[in-house]
């Protein structure tokens, strides 16, 4: 039946969900969904089936499910070995699962895809081929470490070992299934377990051992209330104790097994007891209870439509009736019993014949699994391939970024040694000027010693010794004119030696320069009225106009000294009848002094050789007043000190201008 329209899509979704549901519990999930789909299967028709499920996959296909999908495929082969035994579509089916598990790396659906195909390879009478698969599926599962598919396999295998008739490796396999429930209890797994080792055992016929075994699977059957597996226990047990010749016990549990299965209505069950019990009044000699037993039996077996407990109730019931002396009745099942064997051997051989032709069809798919096998071998070594160059360039990544931390770090010590080389160097540099400052200040200072004082102190001793050896011949004109070169020159000398000392002293550093807030119009008119007379001496006017106070922060006598220097060197440059302005004016947060004079001034060449240490400059005055070169280094130096700044302005002919400057003080602001 083909489905159509909302319906079908209905089931397709509710198919999806299924899967999803599975595929989410894990393997418990996984486990239950393998060992309940056959009885799900039982109510549908094969065609009905794969409808429903070739629908299933296209839904997964579009949503992109591809462990839904494998396991959609898995199905599928499920339905056609299992249903249909037409082993080759499912191994087809389960080709197609493989390779999608193996792609999509499925795991849970390889390994289920391998235990299929080695279910395929059991039905079909290879046991090695299938052992082989089986071992895959085991290794795959033991990666997972998923004990409970693990125990799973292992029972699988035990049971293909048994029919290789390798019972030793298969008890090992059953063994190692009960060992494992200590990790992780599967009752399921465990009685199965347990009902294998009894069969061996059976096999083996140490029947006490077989029974004890299934008597403990049967106690967990009980426990899970799966009422058909606790019927099959119960009929093997009866069939032990039968062998044991323990006729009371055995019939005990037929009766037992008779009960649950009617309970359950399961036909072929119910069949198998009452035959069983039949068989038990046949060999107690009671033909009537037998055949009463044994006819229950042929009716549950004809629905069940059961070759086997039919075979087993005409034989017995033709024993029953023979013995009862109905030979007639006694024939006719003899016959039947006979046409049913030959339509089993038929039947067998034709199984045999088809299973042939499916293993010589099986060898053909298999060469599309090794194909598989040796795409997965190949891919795997690919990704092992990745990941080794992955591993190869994180490697080189981490030694990149190493190298990278250890070049910046290198960097940026050497940034920072460099920056301090570079602080220390700038420290020798000013170590240096300071040095080279102090050995001209020394050169400066041993040259005014030696050749500016000596000059003066020479005229002096000369004018004394015109005085002592000469007093007579000196008229008293002459004495007064001597008197007053010998004032002139000690005059000289002082402010020189004035200066000397001064600028000794601040370069010692014992001169004070603390600041405070000084009127410097006080210091300008203070100076005035001192050099007043000198400038008169050469008829030069001083000009100075008092204005209001004007508010500086500066260290007066310092600034005193520069202003006596500057004033006195206007009146030694400007010849007579000459003019000095003396000024201050406020600008911005400064106070700026001038001192103009109409004297000499002098020439650029000039200019850039004053206020230094290194280029001596000195030049006589109009009145040929000598000098020393020192009063404007001593000027620049104060004014430096006092945080200001010393200047120039002139023109050769036409007289200089002298400026300072020095910061004004919030006083001034206030009053501004
Ligand atoms: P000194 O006056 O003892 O030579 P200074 O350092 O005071 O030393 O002056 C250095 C030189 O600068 C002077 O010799 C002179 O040549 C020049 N000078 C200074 N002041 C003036 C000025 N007002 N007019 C012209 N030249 C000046």
């Amino acid at each position: 039946m083909i489905f159509s329209g909302k319906a079908g899509l209905g089931i397709l979704f509710l198919s999806l969900i299924f899967f999803n549901t599975v595929l989410a519990q894990e393997s418990v999930s996984l486990l239950d969904w393998y060992r309940e789909f056959p009885r799900k299967m039982e109510d549908q028709t094969i065609d009905q089936f794969l409808v429903n499920n070739e629908n299933a996959i296209l839904s997964a296909i579009e949503v992109q499910d591809d462990s839904a999908r494998v396991f959609l495929l898995l199905e599928a082969g499920m339905m056609q070995a299992d249903k249909a035994f037409n082993y080759e579509l499912a191994m087809d089916s389960y080709l197609r699962a493989m390779a999608l598990a193996d792609s999509s790396r499925v795991q849970s659906g390889q390994i289920f895809s391998y235990l299929l195909i080695a279910r395929v390879f059991k039905e079909v009478g290879n046991p090695e081929k299938s052992l082989q698969f089986l071992e895959k599926a085991s290794a795959i599962s033991n990666l997972l470490k998923d004990t409970s598919i693990t125990a799973l396999i292992l029972n699988e295998s035990g049971n293909v070992h048994v029919m290789a008739n390798q019972l030793d490796d298969a008890r090992k396999d059953y063994e190692q299934v009960l060992q494992l429930m200590d990790q992780l209890y599967d009752p399921v797994a465990k009685a199965e377990a347990l009902s294998n080792l009894a069969n061996l055992y059976a096999k083996e016929n140490d029947y006490n051992r077989a029974l004890d075994f299934h008597k403990q699977a049967l106690s967990i059957w009980r426990q899970q209330r799966n009422r058909l597996e606790e019927a099959n226990s119960l009929n093997v047990i009866g069939d032990l104790y039968s062998l044991m010749k323990n006729d009371e016990r055995a019939y005990a549990n037929y009766k037992a097994a008779l009960e649950v299965n009617l309970s359950i209505d399961n036909k072929e069950g119910i069949a198998e007891a009452y035959n069983s019990i039949g068989v038990y009044y046949f060999n107690q000699e009671k033909y009537r209870e037998s055949l009463a037993n044994l006819e229950l039996a042929l009716s549950a077996g004809r629905s069940a439509q059961s070759k086997n407990t039919l075979r087993k109730s005409y034989e017995y019931l033709s024993n029953s009736l023979k013995e009862s002396g109905d030979f007639r009745r006694a024939l006719e099942y003899k016959e039947l019993l006979m046409a049913m064997n030959d339509f089993i051997l038929k039947e067998e051989n034709d199984q045999k014949l088809l299973d042939m032709q499916s293993q010589y069809a099986l060898e053909e798919k298999e060469q599309a699994l090794t194909k598989l096998e040796n795409i997965r071998v190949q891919r795997e070594q690919e990704l092992a391939e990745q990941k080794r160059i992955q591993l190869y360039l994180y490697g080189i990544l981490l030694l990149a970024g190493i190298i990278l931390v250890l070049i910046i770090y290198l960097y940026l010590s050497k940034q920072k040694s460099n920056k301090q080389l570079q602080l220390i160097n700038a420290r020798i540099e000013e170590q240096n000027i300071q040095l080279q400052n102090l050995n001209n200040t020394k050169d400066k200072f041993f040259s005014i010693i030696s050749h500016d004082l000596k000059g003066p102190l020479n005229s002096l001793t000369s004018f004394s010794g015109l005085l002592i050896n000469h007093f007579d011949a000196l008229s008293k004109d002459d004495i007064q004119k001597l008197a007053k070169d010998l004032d002139k020159s000690l005059k000289n000398l002082f402010v020189l030696l004035n200066n000397l000392l001064e600028w000794a002293r601040s370069q010692t550093g014992n001169i004070d320069f603390t600041r405070e807030t000084i009127n410097i119009q006080d210091v300008l008119q203070q100076n005035k009225e001192l050099l007043d007379a000198q400038a008169a001496g050469k008829s030069i006017t001083l000009l100075y106009e008092n204005t209001e106070p004007l508010w500086v922060e500066a260290n007066k006598p310092s600034v005193n000294t520069v202003v006596r220097n500057l004033l006195s060197n206007a009146i030694k440059f400007t010849p007579v009848n000459g003019v000095i302005k003396l000024s201050a004016t406020s600008n911005n947060h400064e106070v700026i002094v001038s001192i103009s004079d109409t004297g000499l001034g002098m020439s650029k060449k000039v200019i850039d050789k004053l206020f230094r240490l290194d280029a001596k400059h000195t030049t006589p005055g109009t009145q040929n007043e000598q000098g020393t070169g020192l009063g404007l280094i001593l000027c620049k130096d104060f004014i430096e000190k006092n945080g200001g700044r010393i200047w120039v302005e002139s023109e050769e002919g036409k007289g200089s201008v002298f400026s300072f400057s020095l910061s004004a003080s919030a006083k001034q602001d206030v009053s501004a």
